[in-house]
């Protein structure tokens, strides 16, 4: 008789609360992955990120098996069919207990919902959130909409109990019949291999982002060509390190300068708790992840929706230098600046008037961070449709933010060369050449265009 520990998007042998129950209640431990490609395709998950999906799954592999525990990678195909997967393998197994870690999005909950149903055994769903959506309310106990109160009833109750990063299980005598198989492929895939997969590597660079960058986060973090952010949104969206280890390493590093919001450490603290906002949203407003927004009146706002614009967007052709430029970072790398996402997500809606859930779509299709609360959020956010929105008459203009966020073109040149040569307001207002096009839309023009779409409707 052994217990399973069912691994989702917590990629990691430490910091596990379902792992490390799983060994100290049991003698024998196996583990699963449940692979569901056709859900990857509904949703359009990037080819990077299915690389790096792979590359994790064999990564846990390796390191489960240093425990004496093996990893067995099942092609699920949908999440329709995990219960009944679920079911064979514990019987062929013989499984008695299932541990795994609560998950907050609608079509997840649901998942568990119907293999908590169809399990002859008991399935535990242990809580492994930094703040649990249930934990955080409103003194009228609803949920909040808005960021600064929440971040402050989180730093309150994160200073009061500070979150413990669990240990890693001591390993046991390896089962039987527990050969190792490799991931399978699953689709379309890209390279991925200069993001680390593995945990000691991913542990690493946290704590070099903690120790030598974390102390100018907010001097260097809106500069693109700077590398003044973590870059760590890739490794916490699969779980190969968990929020709580982030925090115990920059508490180590930046002790209580943490708890001020106006600090460094406290800045980047603030970026971890506005994953968290997206999560608690995404769970008590379930309609933002199916597609609706969080300001139901904004649903009729009609976009025009023209697919040439759309088109020039994603491939970084639109005459506008800053947001050509991001949108190639995404093509190439599948990465994109948090600073850039908001400038380019701002210019697709208000500047092309085109609706958020392209945009919404169009990045998750190339993430490789893709993450559904956060995407939606930012994205929500940009477009003035969210709970924390921008107001949707501050437009940001796409000339001025490249002038004073990358003002002598060091990230603008590294992704448009044909550039190169040009300086000043040149750089950013680019005259007309055979290389490079000529601005799609005028942006005045644009932004009297957005105010009339949502005037309209407001009244
Ligand atoms: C339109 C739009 C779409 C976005 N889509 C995603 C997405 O799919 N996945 C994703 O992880 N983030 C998303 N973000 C948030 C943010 O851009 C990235 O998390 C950030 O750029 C990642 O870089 P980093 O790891 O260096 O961040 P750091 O600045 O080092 O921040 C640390 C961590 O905090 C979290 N974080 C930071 N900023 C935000 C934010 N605004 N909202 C939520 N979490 C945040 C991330 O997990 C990040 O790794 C989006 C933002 C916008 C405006």
């Amino acid at each position: 008789m052994s217990a399973l520990v069912w691994f989702r998007n917590d990629l990691r042998s430490l910091d596990h609360p379902a792992l490390t129950t799983a060994c100290t209640d049991h003698q024998q431990v196996r583990a699963v992955y449940l692979l569901c490609p056709q859900q990857l395709d509904e949703h359009g998950i990037a080819p990077i990120r299915r690389h790096f999906l792979r590359r994790a799954l064999n990564a846990l592999s390796e390191q489960l098996a240093a425990l004496g525990i093996a990893l067995d990678i099942i092609n699920a195909e949908h999440f329709k069919h995990v219960p009944s997967y679920l079911h064979d393998y514990c019987q062929e197994h013989d499984i008695r207990d299932i541990y795994a870690h609560k998950e907050w999005l609608v079509d997840e909950i649901q998942r568990d919902a119907h293999c908590a149903e169809q399990l002859a055994i008991p399935l535990h769903l242990i809580d492994d959130s930094l703040l649990s959506p249930l934990s955080i309310a409103k003194a009228d106990g609803l949920p909040y909409k808005v960021f600064t109160p929440f971040s402050r009833r989180c730093r309150d109750v994160l200073m009061a109990q500070f979150p413990r990063v669990v240990r890693r299980p001591a390993a046991k005598p390896a089962l039987e019949n527990s050969a190792r198989t490799p991931c399978p492929h699953f689709g379309e895939e890209k390279d991925s291999s200069t993001w680390p997969v593995q945990e000691d590597e991913v542990l690493q660079q946290l704590r070099e982002f903690c120790a030598e960058r974390a102390s100018d986060y907010q001097q260097h973090r809106d500069f693109p060509a700077l590398d003044g952010t973590s870059r760590l949104s890739a490794a916490l969206a699969l779980g190969l390190i968990s929020p709580r280890q982030c925090l115990a390493r920059l508490q180590q590093e930046c002790g209580d300068a943490i708890w001020d919001a106006k600090s460094d450490a406290g800045t980047w603290l603030n970026e971890l708790l506005w994953r968290e906002f997206y999560r608690h949203v995404a769970y008590h407003f379930p309609r933002v992840v199916k597609g609706q927004a969080f300001q139901t009146y904004t649903d009729a706002i009609p976009w025009p929706n023209g697919h040439a614009l759309f088109n020039a967007w994603c491939e970084g052709r639109t005459g506008y230098p800053i947001v050509d430029a991001a949108m190639r970072q995404l093509k190439e790398t599948g990465w994109m600046h948090n600073r850039l996402r908001m400038i380019t997500a701002s210019f697709l809606c208000k500047d092309l008037h085109i609706d958020w859930r392209w945009g919404e779509r169009h990045f998750l299709e190339n993430l490789i961070d893709a993450d559904f609360a956060s995407n939606n959020g930012g994205w929500q956010w940009a477009a003035s449709t969210g709970t924390d929105a921008a107001p949707y008459f501050r437009i940001f203009n796409p000339t001025t933010q490249g002038q004073r966020f990358d003002a002598d073109g060091d990230f603008i040149l590294r992704y448009l060369p044909e550039l190169k040569g040009l300086q000043g307001k040149y750089l950013h207002q680019p005259p007309a050449s055979d290389n490079y096009p000529q601005p799609v839309v005028d942006h005045k023009t644009s932004r009297n265009i957005t105010l009339a779409l949502f005037k309209e409707i407001r009244d």
